[in-house]
């Protein structure tokens, strides 16, 4: 449907306005519907008194009752959008701050059978286009406070104009009751987000409306949210982390979900205090950040008054804070060690997870399945494999290790209901990133990502599932920028990572692979240094430097893992909203 300007303009404030109207019983209407769908079902079966959003900063707060009148009457009012060939598949694309009506729109587009695109408001107009065109998004929904920039996005010219859709802040007052779940036959629904496109430009990762509900049930298998969870979510909401593990799969379990977005140190230490603060806020029970969250709460720790400290010292400690999940980039041993001696024996859990797959591979709830390195088993319903990138071999249980005693490395292969359906009109990609073993049970997935495997003592008895025995994963990087092959041999940037960080005096490092006549190439690290400890342990006169971290190191790295060169950066090695860091990039800006 292609409209001027103007008329969407106009249309956009008379639906503002809507937006405001007050709440008129669904009584009066023909009764309201969502899909029989598993997350629906239980939207509907939870106490409809309880808690679902809290929004901290300005303590609004909303039960599970308001929660499904709001869906019922978002998706209602999106309905209207469609034309006769309804919403059933269609991308609606949305931009909407962390909050409540953010929840209420991912759930009003699923339960229209559409296609949920959650768009970074952090973004330029530029690469929102970009992901506008390549979705052919139907309808771009907006909040008030992204208004104009939804505007800037369809002036700036899209191949398919969509319906703009501005809302006004919910006022929820009524609860869900009336409401009917009706059968949808085929599910065409779901959500899609766009890779963080760090090679070729993002791609569209559609996740049906089944994989979703998959990873949502996988995960609650394996990590046992409840009601009684109150997670506090600092995470940006168009990456997966901050979607199914931090939004879809505590609502499937009725758990409370309190929005604290975007991250400041400050806030997030006086929220955790607060409870143990004489405060009557609820306590934090569940917290699933990156690692950069939880060095940076580490260093202003310090700078909190002494009676905060104590308090949120009891709010992280492990009778509290029940669960403390770190991921999406490789969590180092001295963060998860300062993490455990600051909240008197509480240990982060460690998983690996994708885009493309939800969660994969996760240590379990039992602390002595929380290996330092590891990211633990396969997660209920996932199957994975190792193949060995260069003979594509697959790595079978019992030959982990080479004839020279060596661990070996392979690609983890992924498959099961969890796994993404196809990259958004790019079937060449989409292609590529399968491969089928032709046992008729359907075709892996090829992560990119480069592990070992082996058994733990003491670990992996069962005792956090039956999925989490056996031999364990360690994940050793990105076969494209990870794994660096130097001298015939192979060096995981990773590994070399954790070393330089288990030296006193690095606070960050990044590892990368440079081109070398002689080795193909040579392995070289990135590191901030903490300017103390380095000036106080340098010698000759000079800062500790490349000389004094081969000889720390000596006795820990094989001298061909030992990094050839090391360049000091003055300020933070620069990361994205998940504390990734883009190698390809990095080794532009340093190396040139
Ligand atoms: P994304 O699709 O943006 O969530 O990024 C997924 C990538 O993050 C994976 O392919 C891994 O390279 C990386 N990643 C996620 N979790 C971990 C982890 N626990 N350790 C190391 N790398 C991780």
């Amino acid at each position: 449907m292609v409209m001027p300007l103007m008329s969407l303009l106009s249309r956009t404030s008379l639906r503002s306005s809507l937006a405001h109207r007050p709440l008129l019983a669904h009584s009066s209407r023909s009764l309201s519907t969502l899909p029989n769908l598993p997350l629906f079902r239980a939207l509907q079966n939870h106490d409809q008194s309880h808690l679902a959003v809290v929004h901290s900063a300005s303590s609004r707060s909303f039960t599970y009752g308001n929660l499904v009148a709001d869906v019922v009457r978002a998706k209602e009012r999106l309905e209207t959008t469609g034309d006769r060939n309804g919403l059933a598949g269609e991308r609606i694309a949305f931009l909407a701050e962390n909050s409540y009506d953010y929840v209420v729109t991912l759930l009003s587009i699923l339960a229209s059978d559409a296609i949920a695109l959650p768009l970074s408001p952090a973004f330029p107009v530029g690469e929102l286009k970009y992901i506008m065109d390549n979705s052919q998004a139907k309808v771009l929904l907006a909040t008030e406070k992204y208004a104009g920039k939804a505007q800037d996005i369809v002036k700036a010219g899209l191949d398919r104009e969509p319906v703009l859709d501005v809302r006004g802040k919910i006022v929820t007052g009524s609860n869900g009751e009336g409401v009917e779940l009706r059968d949808l036959g085929q599910s065409r629904g779901g959500m899609m987000l766009y890779t963080s496109g760090t090679t070729n430009r993002p791609k569209g990762v559609l996740i049906p409306q089944s994989a979703l509900t998959a990873q949502a049930t996988s995960l609650l298998e394996a990590w046992k949210y409840t009601p009684a969870d109150r997670l506090l979510h600092l995470l940006p909401l168009h990456h997966i982390h901050g979607t199914v593990n931090a939004i879809v799969t505590p609502i499937l379990a009725g758990s409370s979900i309190e929005f604290m977005f975007p991250f400041n140190t400050d806030a997030v230490w006086r929220r955790l205090a607060a409870p143990f603060l004489s405060d009557s806020s609820s306590k934090i029970t569940f917290l699933t950040a990156v690692p950069t969250v939880y060095n940076r709460l580490m260093s202003s720790f310090s700078a909190l008054p002494v009676d905060v400290q104590e308090a949120a010292r009891k709010g992280i400690a492990p009778e509290n804070l029940r669960l403390n999940i770190s991921g999406s980039a490789a969590l180092p041993t001295p963060t998860k060690k300062a993490w455990q001696d600051l909240s008197n024996g509480n240990v982060l859990l460690e998983r690996f997870g994708m885009t493309e797959v939800g969660m994969a591979i996760s240590c379990g709830l039992d602390f002595t399945d929380r290996v330092d390195g590891s990211v633990g088993w396969p997660l209920p319903g996932v199957e994975a494999r190792l193949v060995d990138p260069e003979t594509n071999e697959v790595i079978q249980p019992g030959e982990e290790v080479d004839a020279n005693g060596r661990q070996r490395e392979g690609e983890i292969q992924l498959r099961g209901s969890t796994i993404f359906q196809e990259y958004w009109a790019n079937e060449k990609a989409t292609r590529e990133a399968f491969v089928d073993c032709g046992d008729g049970r359907g075709k892996w997935f090829k992560t990119g990502d480069v592990a070992t495997r082996r058994t733990v003592d003491g670990a992996g008895q069962g005792t956090s599932g039956d999925w989490a025995q056996g031999p364990m994963y360690f994940i050793q990087g990105r076969l494209s920028v990870d794994i660096i092959k130097t001298g015939g041999e192979k060096v995981s940037a990773l590994e070399v990572e954790r070393e330089l960080l288990s030296l006193p005096q690095v606070s960050e490092a990044a590892v990368v692979g440079l081109p070398s006549e002689q080795w193909g190439q040579k392995v070289a690290a990135v590191v901030v240094l903490d300017a103390e400890k380095a000036a106080a342990t340098g010698r000759n006169g000079k800062p500790w430097g490349a000389l004094d971290m081969r000889r720390a190191l000596k006795d820990r790295l094989a001298s061909y893992k030992m990094p050839q060169e090391m360049k000091v950066l003055d300020g933070p090695i620069p990361r994205n909203a998940m504390g990734k860091v883009n190698k390809k990039t990095l080794v532009k800006e340093v190396f040139g």
